[in-house]
């Protein structure tokens, strides 16, 4: 069965097309500037050259009238004809409560997506959008919706409610949902497998540390808790986004420097993090460089945020009341060395130790820890887009 995957952002969207005889990936993508002047397609078949399609894209629908025109392109594409699609996996942001698994989308699960616009404004429009299109444009494939929230819907109620007054969980839907779902889900299971044990019997900490960064406590193959929160703005500081900040800060800066509501939210998700504190970037590897020049706010930034990972890790300890496994995932977590060297230290005292030299590894499934480390830490690349693919698989065959 030939599985595409399609991860439609507000301006740019990322596919793959799986052979799922093999999990193999026979086609991978990417739009960008969609709506926007300079619309540019790029795709990569094994064995053949880079395609890339150069016109106009208004919206996303004509964007993947391209990306099928590209799968299906003589000399470049990896198909011949649509019906060699059997089925598409939708990444979708969020799902509210009301999914905490994977679905085929029909009539019913795509008003249950429009309600959830209220809660993800900016990501689940264009997720709409593509599944709208790809129902078009490939009529005989079925369409499954793979949300970002549902691997988190099994948090107990503890770890999800807010302590504002309970009418606003109940009339506004405010409690904690979590992202990264589909991630923290792939790696708590490769670690398992990694471990030697069935998921059910462990216990894991897992570490996506990208640009958007988030942690998460997985008990028996379940989440328990996680960092982000209502929005993807709570937890972590991260590559834009301030994290946990006292919330009586927002009114402060408002009232002290005259911001208005959009302008805070533009702060807080897009001027802050590591980017706000070092004033360098927001991608760790200038930080990472300004740091070993000597900037001492971009060491500053590396500081914030290595203790601030290091103290999600010790907590979530306490939360699973144990652990077998860390795992580090994301552009950072899988390539920061240093970064994971920092961020394990001071973790002695729980049985968590970090081996220098095997640490000395990116982007790699491995173990990392001394062989007598109680806590076994590992790398592990994520692949959110192959447990989409696997997710459709097991629900339309
Ligand atoms: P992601 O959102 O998962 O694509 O991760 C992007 C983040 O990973 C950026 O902030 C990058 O700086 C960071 N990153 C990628 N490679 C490295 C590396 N070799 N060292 C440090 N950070 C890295």
């Amino acid at each position: 069965m030939n599985v595409l995957v399609i991860n439609c952002g507000s301006s740019s969207l990322k596919y793959q097309l799986f052979d799922m005889s093999d999990e193999s990936v026979l086609a991978k993508g990417l739009v960008e500037r969609i709506g926007i002047e300079g619309s540019k397609l790029k795709q990569e078949v094994e064995g053949k050259e880079e395609l890339v399609i150069q016109v106009p894209m208004a919206n996303h629908k004509e964007a993947l009238g391209h990306v099928l025109d590209a799968l299906q392109d003589n000399a470049k594409g990896a198909i011949k004809a649509l019906d060699e699609i059997n089925a598409v996996g939708h990444r979708v942001v969020h799902a509210g409560e009301k999914y905490s698994g994977s679905v085929i989308i029909d009539d019913g699960v795509m008003a249950a997506l429009e309600e959830c616009i209220e809660l993800a404004p900016l990501h689940n429009p264009p997720n709409i959008i593509g599944v709208k299109a790809m129902q078009e444009l490939l009529p005989h494939a079925q369409n499954v919706g793979v949300f970002d929230t549902a691997f988190h819907q099994t948090m107990p109620q503890s770890a999800y409610v807010y302590a504002l007054p309970y009418e606003y969980y109940e009339k506004d839907h405010v409690r904690r949902y979590g992202f990264h779902g589909t991630s923290h889900k792939y790696v708590s299971q490769r670690a398992a497998a990694m471990l030697g044990k069935k998921i059910e019997d462990t216990k894991i900490i897992t570490c996506h540390l990208g640009n958007g960064a988030s942690l998460a406590a997985v008990d028996g193959g379940k989440s328990v808790d996680t960092s982000m929160g209502f929005t993807p703005l709570e937890g972590l500081v991260m590559g834009t986004r301030c994290g946990d900040i006292d919330p009586q800060i927002i009114t402060y800066i408002m009232a002290k420097e005259g911001k208005t509501i959009d302008e805070m939210n533009d702060i807080m998700n897009k001027k802050s993090g590591v980017l706000g504190i070092s004033g360098v970037s927001s991608d760790f590897r200038d930080i990472e460089n300004a740091a070993k020049e000597g900037n001492e706010r971009a060491e500053l930034a590396l500081d914030v945020y290595h203790d601030n990972v290091r103290k999600y890790i010790a907590s979530y300890a306490a939360v699973l009341g144990g652990v077998d496994g860390i795992v580090f995932t994301a552009g950072l977590g899988e390539n920061s060395i240093s970064s994971r060297a920092t961020i394990c230290k001071n973790l002695e005292f729980m049985g968590v130790v970090l081996d220098a030299e095997k640490n000395n590894v990116r982007g790699k499934e491995t173990f990392i820890n001394t062989d007598d480390s109680k806590v076994k830490i590992m790398v592990i690349p994520t692949n959110e887009e192959l447990m989409i693919a696997r997710d459709t698989v097991e629900l339309v065959k």
